[in-house]
């Protein structure tokens, strides 16, 4: 019952207006007929007790309507398991009929990898101002972007907005080169006003229809299921390894060890999937990992 929805992720520094931006589209989606279930991967929820995203009373409107789910962020684990929670429930919100997922992540770190892991199309949202607005860009946006919005194009702010619009443009253009594929549109929007984002979510259908007939969308999430598969292994063997008193003694002398430089880390590791079973012959290469 899964795999039918418009997966799409959005991120943006904190102040960006992300929950007022998915509050004005998840409304306009809901009346046009969707069902809309908002995610959230926020790394910093795992690290202090309090989250940046995931308040449900930030999407006012949204957060009252029953075509809409809007799951505040899971506060506990490691951001791989919040990722992992958060994928699951991607799933399960698929199969209970949400035809729209919005996943929504604070632009740092590597939640960005984490939520464009999980979704179909990447949208950035970005402010203009402080002069500073091609600094940012070079930052992956390109790697993982692939529609960019210049927020908060309201009021006295649409000029400049329509100028850094122009900007990133031109920006991202020269940064592709001639590569084939699809080229990220840059647009302006407000999620006060709501201007721009019909136009926003026209980008959006008109890159699922060309990455699906291209084929890049299907390869795209088998790809995000293969690599999916090794991070949950990966997980998987070290929750194992840590999981068993037997070894944890044995775990942490090894890692002293290694700290204090009387065991390289190859050999220690070598040890350790040895005991593991998986230990590799003398000089053999290393099997390839999966490419992240
Ligand atoms: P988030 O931290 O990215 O979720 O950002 P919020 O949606 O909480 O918005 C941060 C601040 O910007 C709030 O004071 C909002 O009222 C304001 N804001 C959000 N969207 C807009 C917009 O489209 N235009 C204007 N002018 N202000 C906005």
């Amino acid at each position: 019952h899964t795999g039918r929805a418009h997966r799409v992720g959005i991120s943006g520094v904190p102040g960006v207006g992300k929950s007022t931006f998915i509050d004005a589209l998840g409304m306009k989606l809901v009346e046009a007929g969707h069902h809309v279930a908002v995610l959230a991967v926020d790394p910093t929820s795992s690290v202090s007790r309090g989250s940046i995203l995931g308040d449900k009373t930030r999407m006012q409107r949204l957060a009252r309507d029953e075509r809409a789910f809007i799951r505040p962020s899971p506060t506990s684990g490691s951001l791989g398991g919040v990722g992992r929670k958060s994928r699951e429930t991607l799933l399960l919100c698929e199969a209970a009929g949400y035809d729209v997922v919005l996943v929504e992540t604070v632009g740092v770190g590597q939640s960005e990898t984490l939520v464009s892991e999980m979704v179909d199309v990447y949208l950035v949202l970005m402010l203009t101002g402080a002069g500073d607005e091609l600094q940012g860009i070079k930052r992956g946006i390109l790697e993982v972007a692939d529609l960019v919005a210049i927020n908060k194009a309201d009021g006295d702010n649409v000029l400049p907005a329509e100028r850094a619009q122009r900007e990133y443009a031109a920006a991202l253009h020269l940064m592709r080169g001639g590569r084939a594929g699809w080229a990220p549109p840059v647009l302006t929007c407000s999620g006060r006003t709501g201007a721009g984002l019909d136009a926003l979510w026209d980008e959006v259908l008109r890159h699922r229809s060309e990455e699906t007939a291209a084929g890049r969308l299907q390869a795209k999430r088998e790809a995000q299921q293969v690599r999916w598969l090794w991070s949950l292994v990966d997980d998987g063997v070290k929750a194992a390894l840590h999981r068993d008193p037997g070894r944890r003694a044995e775990l942490a002398a090894l890692e002293e060890d290694v700290r204090h430089g009387r065991l390289p880390a190859v050999r220690a590791a070598q040890r350790v999937l040895a005991s593991l079973g998986l230990g590799r012959a003398q000089g053999a290469e290393p099997p390839a990992g999966p490419k992240r």
